[in-house]
C-alpha cells in the first residue's frame, strides 16, 4: 500500500498580526509550522501503515524552507518526502497549486502505484479547503471530504469505508481505491516522534523537484500565469469593542448565578431564546 500525504508549511497563525495601515499580513519573525490539519491526515496515514504495512510519502509545494515541515513528517514516521519547489510556482492560487501537486503525484505514481492521497481539511492561512478536491478532480480519484474516521480498508477488494461528518449527522461511505481523503481535525492525537525517526529525519535527504521533475510542461497552468483568482480586498476584522462582564461568583448562589448567565446570554443572543422556544413547542 502506498499513501501520499500533502502537507503545507504555514505561518503560525497564533502569532500573525495584520499591519494596521496597509492591512497586509506581517510575517516577519513569525515561526513556520506544519499546517495543523495536515497532521491529522499524517496520523491517519501512519495508522493505516501500522495496520496494513506499506509506505507513506509526504509532499509539499512551497519555498525551500518548507523542507523543515517535511523533515518533521519524516520524524513522525513518514518514509519519503518530496518538496516541489520552483520560482515558476510563485503567486499560485488554489487552482495552480492543485495542478502542480496533482502533476507531482502522477510522477510519484511512476515509481509506485498510489492507493490513497490525504490532505488536511483546510489550511490555517489560505483556509479555502479547495486544494484537496482540486487534486482529486485532476487525478480522477474518488473524493471523501470531512472524514472523521476510517472504519475499514480492504486492499484485496480495493475499497475503503469511512465515516464522514455531514450536516446533522454522520455518513457511512464506501468507495473504491484509489481515492483522496480530506481528514477532519480532532480525529486522533499525533504520535510522538521516536528517537530513531528523529535521527533519520536529521540525516534524511529530501527529494527536491522543480517543475520539470514534477512533470509540468505547460507553465501557463502554474504560478501567477495559471492563477485566475483576483484578491480584491484584504482586511482585518474589527475587534469587538464590548468588554467582558465580570460576575462575582462568591456572592451568588449557584442557581442565581446560572439564571444570571442564561439571562445575559438571551439578552445578547435573542435568536437563541427563539430557537429554544421553537424546540420546546
Ligand atoms: C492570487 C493569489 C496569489 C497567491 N500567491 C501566493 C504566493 O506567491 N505564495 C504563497 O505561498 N501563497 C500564495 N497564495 C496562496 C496560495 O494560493 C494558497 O496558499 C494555496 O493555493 C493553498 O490554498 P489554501 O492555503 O487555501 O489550502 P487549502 O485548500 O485550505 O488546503 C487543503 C489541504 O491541501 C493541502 N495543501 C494545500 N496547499 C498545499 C501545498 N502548497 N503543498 C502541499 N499540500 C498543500 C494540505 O493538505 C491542506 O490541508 C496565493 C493565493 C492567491 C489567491
Amino acid at each position: 500500500m502506498h499513501i501520499v500525504v500533502c502537507v503545507k508549511q504555514v505561518p503560525d497563525s497564533a502569532q500573525i498580526r495584520v499591519h494596521p495601515v496597509t492591512n497586509t499580513i506581517m510575517r516577519q519573525g513569525v515561526p513556520a509550522i506544519v499546517n495543523p490539519y495536515d497532521l491529522f491526515s499524517l496520523e491517519a496515514a501512519l495508522q493505516l501503515k501500522d495496520r496494513h504495512g506499506g509506505r507513506v510519502t509526504v509532499i509539499s509545494m512551497g519555498p525551500p524552507q518548507a523542507e523543515a515541515a517535511l523533515k518533521k513528517c519524516i520524524a513522525y514516521g513518514a518514509d519519503e518526502a518530496i518538496l516541489v519547489t520552483d520560482r515558476a510556482f510563485a503567486g499560485a492560487d488554489t487552482l495552480a497549486t492543485s495542478f502542480a501537486l496533482a502533476s507531482a503525484i502522477r510522477q510519484i505514481e511512476k515509481d509506485l502505484r498510489v492507493d490513497l492521497v490525504f490532505t488536511g481539511k483546510q489550511t490555517i492561512d489560505g483556509d479555502t479547503a479547495q486544494v484537496g478536491p482540486g487534486i482529486a478532480r485532476r487525478l480522477g480519484m474518488q473524493l471523501l471530504t470531512y472524514v472523521s474516521q476510517i472504519d475499514t480498508l480492504d486492499l484485496d477488494a480495493g475499497n475503503i469505508r469511512v465515516r464522514r461528518r455531514a450536516e446533522g449527522g454522520v455518513q457511512l461511505l464506501e468507495t473504491r481505491l484509489p481515492c483522496l481523503i480530506t481528514m477532519l481535525e480532532g480525529t486522533s492525537d499525533m504520535r510522538f516522534a521516536t528517537m530513531e525517526n528523529m535521527f533519520r529525519a536529521a540525516r534524511y535527504q529530501t527529494r527536491i523537484w522543480d517543475k520539470d521533475a514534477a512533470g509540468i510542461e505547460d507553465t501557463g497552468k502554474i504560478g501567477l500565469k495559471g492563477s485566475p483568482t483576483l484578491v480584491s480586498k484584504v482586511f482585518a476584522p474589527k475587534p469587538l469593542s464590548r468588554r467582558a462582564d465580570i460576575i462575582d461568583t462568591e456572592s451568588h448562589e449557584p442557581r442565581d448565578l446560572a439564571l444570571t448567565l442564561v439571562g445575559k446570554l438571551f439578552t445578547q443572543h435573542p435568536e437563541l431564546r427563539d430557537s429554544l422556544a421553537q424546540q420546546d413547542a
